[in-house]
């Protein structure tokens, strides 16, 4: 049987869904009643003329094949619960308050929408100015879909699905004839070439456009920009700092054991490691009790959240790992490294670059460089770009880091107990 019939009426409706003549059984036994007067059909199935639909009774009804055939797109894409999103590629710019323009690409890759609900016609939307084809959803995502058969998406829908951001996208089966049957009409829906965007507000977009705004910001926080020191959370973190001290000795075991590790299998403990422990070992390796950290390594620093961590853990491990020695550093050296550390850092929106190449992350590290700059804890270098801009130790050594911190004021004033410092020795974290 071809997949395509004449002009007559091929589609009834049973159990209040469209069906095909191909899916039923002949003669009045099809169970099926006219989709237009709700008058019942009998089936024709014979051989002499392609199968079709009539109605039982004299009647005028003459439904029109085309939008029956619409309809039976939408009902099947709503019963198949599936869309094609199509691969995307758009060009953001950004043109800040001194005229400069910044350029990026935010692209996206084709994928298939799976909904796990789906409504033909839907008019739901408070503002029922809009009813899609078919509304699709999958969890909190909405996607319409509009069927392009015989007639385009109005101009005035688009607009209105745009001005209410919602995402759309359309699917073009105009070259198809009607009267198609399932199989027929499911293979041309699994055709990617058909769909395409009526609506995208695709968070990559936006999250690009974000970075591009970002970017006017970045590189150039000048001194007076920087915030003043103050803790990174509302309190000091007393219980974290306490519960960090009464590992210490577990700790200075732990970094005595670690000299006759590779580095991978250093790396490897360290991950597994709890967060007092690895707090511990940090102040165990700077030779400071953890309740005497001063604020310069808790501070608050701009786009701190990204970071699960209380900062206490992420900057004490900065500073030890980075800020001790002869070897400058910048930003993106400590971002490679903290990545392979810290689980929260790998979103695939962490990635996103910018166009001069800095990641979220690497934005939050550049930040609290430059205020342990401004504090003295390392030296800021110079560069011809800003973003090339390098940091090197102040303390060479263990013992002037030691020194370093011991000058600062420790957070905790007060020292509600003082454990007997084991302290790190030569060994390395
Ligand atoms: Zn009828």
């Amino acid at each position: 049987m071809a997949g395509c019939h004449d002009s007559s009426l091929v589609y009834g409706v049973r159990d209040s869904q469209l069906v095909h003549v191909s899916e039923v059984l002949r003669g009045l036994e099809c169970g099926c009643v006219c989709p237009i007067c709700n008058e019942p059909l009998v089936a024709k199935l014979g051989d002499s003329r392609a199968h079709h639909f009539s109605h039982n009774a004299d009647t005028d009804c003459t439904p029109n094949p085309e939008s029956l055939t619409h309809r039976y797109a939408k009902e099947l894409i709503a019963k198949r619960l599936r869309a094609v999103l199509p691969a995307f590629e758009e060009q953001v710019s950004y043109t800040s308050s001194d005229g400069n323009v910044s350029e990026a690409w935010a692209r996206g890759a084709q994928e298939e929408f799976v909904a796990d609900l789906a409504e033909v016609e839907y008019r739901g939307f408070s503002e029922s100015t809009i009813i899609p084809d078919v509304f699709l959803k999958h969890g909190h995502r909405k996607l319409l879909v509009e069927v392009h058969f015989r007639h385009p998406v109005p101009a005035d829908k688009i607009d209105r699905i745009k001005s209410h951001f919602i995402e759309a996208v359309e699917v073009n089966l105009n070259d198809l004839p009607p009267n198609c049957h399932a199989e027929y009409l499911t293979r041309a829906l699994k055709e990617s070439w058909r769909w395409s965007w009526l609506n995208n507000r695709s968070h990559l977009r936006n999250e690009v456009h974000q970075q591009l705004t970002k970017c006017h910001e970045r590189y150039l926080p000048k001194f007076h920009y920087l915030p003043a020191l103050t803790c990174a959370g509302p309190r000091i973190p007393s219980r974290k700092l306490e519960s960090a001290a009464r590992k210490m000795d577990v700790a200075a075991e732990w970094i005595r054991d670690a000299v006759s590790l590779s580095a991978t299998e250093r790396m490897a403990r360290y991950i597994a490691a709890p967060l007092d422990l690895r707090l511990a070992v940090h102040c165990c390796y700077l030779r400071i009790s953890p309740l005497a950290i001063p604020l310069n390594l808790m501070q608050k620093t701009r786009g701190q959240s990204i970071l699960k961590e209380h900062p206490v853990y992420w900057q004490t491990w900065l500073f030890a790992k980075f800020c001790i020695g002869t070897r400058s550093f910048s930003a993106r050296d400590v971002e490679s490294l903290a990545r392979r550390i810290f689980e929260s850092l790998n979103k695939p929106s962490r990635s996103l670059e910018s166009v001069n190449g800095f990641t979220d992350v690497t934005q939050l590290f550049y930040e609290v460089l430059l205020q342990f700059a401004r504090q003295g804890l390392v030296i800021q270098a110079d560069g011809p770009k800003s973003w090339l801009h390098e940091f090197k130790p102040r303390a060479r050594t263990v013992e002037e880091a030691a020194e370093l911190i011991g000058s600062l004021k420790p957070a905790i004033s007060s020292n509600r107990f003082a454990p007997d410092l084991p302290l790190g020795g030569s060994g390395r974290i």
